[in-house]
């Protein structure tokens, strides 16, 4: 299994999300995990479900799980699509939700642990800084 193929299954991405590169940066301890979305796929406004054509692509950045000890992002260009009826849309990533910074899964991590101890804890072990 190639790390392209291995970060798909992790991140459970289906057609027409893939993984296109995996980048290591050692010095910083950061995994960078690039998602693209298949140009030939159609495009429908996120809102109605009408096909919709490609207005513009806007670069985003989520945190996600860590891969052992390496912080992990994921990068990707979203589609955004325009629609007669609803305008301009970002089309919605299968994982994150909203305009959120961090993946599912990664929330989802966190909620768990600040069920059971502090959120300054929480913030230690997922290397995150914690406003209040
Ligand atoms: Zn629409």
């Amino acid at each position: 299994m190639n790390q392209l193929h291995l970060y798909n299954r992790i991140l459970n991405l289906t057609s027409p999300w893939s993984v296109s590169a995996v980048e290591l940066n050692e010095a910083n301890e950061h995994i960078l995990v690039t998602v693209s979305f298949n140009k030939a796929a159609e495009l429908c406004c996120p809102k109605c479900s009408q096909p919709s054509h490609l207005y513009d692509v806007r670069k985003r950045k989520w945190r996600h799980l860590d891969t052992c000890q390496f912080q992990t992002f994921i990068e990707a260009d979203i589609p955004r699509v325009i629609c007669s009826e609803h305008g301009v849309l970002t089309l919605q990533v299968p994982w994150a939700d909203g305009s959120s910074h961090y993946s599912r899964m990664l929330e989802n991590h966190i909620v768990s642990l600040a069920q059971s101890t502090s959120y300054l804890t929480v913030s230690k072990q997922v290397k995150l800084v914690v406003h209040r």
